[in-house]
């Protein structure tokens, strides 16, 4: 983690600020703006969870098993048994769809998880958070 925050000096050697990767600003910005009391302004309002597309889609279950409400994160190693159950969400619900795509975003490393629902079978995909993305950043550096 150490490569994602980068300290900026003026050419006398005295400190202006520091600039942390989009990533390393992910795990540090809500105890940061908490510390500098900015935390209820500056947090900017997250969409509510799709709950009630979960909620029909649990209505109209036509899969061979019954309701399936575990998600785990591959990157992290993150995993609850009950999503909708922890409190705070260890997993967001992003999406939920009729054909029974459902999307977390992963609290801990912000990876998001695909479940996709087939007639017999669950597939799980997980997509790291702006892997690329960051990468690339890094590289200008
Ligand atoms: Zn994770």
């Amino acid at each position: 983690m150490a490569d994602h925050i980068h300290e900026l000096f003026d050419k006398d050697g005295n400190p202006i600020g520091a600039l942390l990767s989009a990533e390393a600003w992910a795990v540090v910005r809500d105890d940061v703006l908490a510390r500098l009391g900015l935390a209820e302004q500056s947090t900017p309002p997250e969409k509510p969870e799709p709950l009630g597309d979960w909620e029909t889609l649990q209505e109209y279950w036509d899969f061979d098993y019954p309701v399936d409400t575990d998600v785990t994160c591959s990157v992290c190693g993150n995993t609850t048994e009950d999503w909708a159950a922890d409190d705070p969400r260890k997993f967001r619900l992003t999406a939920a769809n009729l054909a029974g795509l459902v999307s977390f975003q992963c609290r801990n490393c912000l990876t998001k998880v695909v479940k996709k629902h087939f007639k017999d079978t669950i597939v799980t995909e997980c997509t790291p958070f702006q892997g690329e993305k960051l990468q690339n950043k890094e590289g200008r550096y």
